[in-house]
């Protein structure tokens, strides 16, 4: 037997946990009456190991809510979800199980994304992404071998959103010191989230080979920040001005992005508009493998510069975002020179 079975408590969303190589094959003690909710390459990847057969398949084509809904009405009674694959099969399950009530179990197949550990689905409502519901995972599956069926850039892109608590809690500060933080500033929570970061320092051989430990280590890694921001009510010490470039850059180029690597994009340039260590961070990515070069994106200077240059209006007009270093110094073409000095632009685009 080559899993393990823990309950995590506090505020973690995950109430059930089996970690191992062979997780998957523990399922079939767990799973009874049961949903399907996949994708074609996951579920081929999956369904040999599991040692039950499922009600229904629903695989996740469409997010949009009204064909969301269409779905789960056409889908037979059942007790229980397993949700297997990436964001999106996730994402469905979690819906499913919220709309019906059900028991969900959760398997991700890639760590790229944060969906796994995330209370709400997020969904499409015409078009635009909303997050519904409250769904937690009773097992959370983290089967180590199904992991590394993903290219290993891809589970290391899950790192992104632990490395954004860099930039994150320093902008946080930066509201503190001006009078202006949305949430009364909590120096333990950024004492926490900064010891994540540690954490991922530390681990930073074994995530970059995706090993059990570094695969294991971004898991939990996530669910401490739950364990900081569920209990707050939000995720100032994880998202900041890192996040923001990233809004800028989606509605500008109406394209969507990996998350791990644009978050890292942002965190080497913001880091360097706060003089917070870009060196550090930087390097740090570069060890890690995480693909967050303008180039691995596709995105070019001129494109990056002119999206800096417009970004303080752009925040100012979102009333929902908040204080952050780009208030606070701007962005002249003169900075915004220096701030991108040694990124590459010329490395070969991920996807
Ligand atoms: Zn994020």
């Amino acid at each position: 037997m080559s899993w393990k079975r823990s309950e995590p408590g506090g505020e973690t969303n995950v109430r059930a946990m089996i970690c191992g190589t062979t997780a998957l094959e523990s399922l079939e003690n767990e799973l009874e009456d049961f949903i399907v909710t996949t994708m074609e390459l996951p579920w081929s990847l999956a369904r040999g190991r599991i040692g039950a057969a499922p009600k229904a398949i629903l695989y996740a084509d469409s997010m949009e809510r009204d064909d969301l809904e269409l779905q789960i009405e056409k889908a037979p009674p059942a007790s229980m979800v397993l949700a297997l694959g990436g964001g999106r099969a996730v994402d469905l399950g979690k819906y499913l199980a919220w709309r019906r009530g059900l028991r969900l179990v959760t398997v991700p197949s890639v760590l790229s994304v944060d969906a796994f550990v995330t209370p709400a689905a997020g969904i499409r409502q015409q078009g635009q992404v909303v997050y519904v519901g409250e769904a937690t995972p009773d097992p959370l599956v983290i089967d180590y071998e199904l992991l590394r069926t993903a290219p290993s850039w891809m589970n290391v892109s899950g790192v992104g959103d632990l490395l954004s608590i860099h930039t994150a809690t320093h902008d946080w500060e930066l509201a503190r010191d001006a009078g202006k933080s949305e949430y009364p500033f909590s120096e333990s929570a950024v004492g926490r989230a900064r010891l994540i970061l540690n954490g991922v320092r530390e681990k930073r051989d074994a995530i970059r080979l995706n090993s059990d430990a570094g695969l294991q280590a971004i898991v939990d890694g996530y669910l401490q920040v739950n364990e900081i921001c569920l209990p707050a009510g939000h995720y100032r010490v994880e998202e900041g001005s890192e996040h923001y470039l990233f809004y800028e850059l989606e509605e500008r180029l109406r394209r969507p992005f990996m998350h791990g690597p644009i978050v890292g994009l942002g965190i080497a340039v913001l880091s360097a508009l706060q003089e917070n260590d870009p060196e550090g961070v930087v390097g740090l990515m570069r060890q890690l493998g995480l693909p967050f070069e303008p180039g691995h994106l596709g995105i070019d200077r001129p494109t990056l510069t002119a999206s800096l240059l417009a970004l303080r209006d752009y925040v100012r007009r979102r009333e929902d975002l908040w204080y952050t270093v780009i208030d606070e110094r701007p962005l002249s073409e003169d900075r915004i020179h220096r701030v991108l000095e040694g990124l590459d632009f010329d490395v070969p685009r991920i996807d």
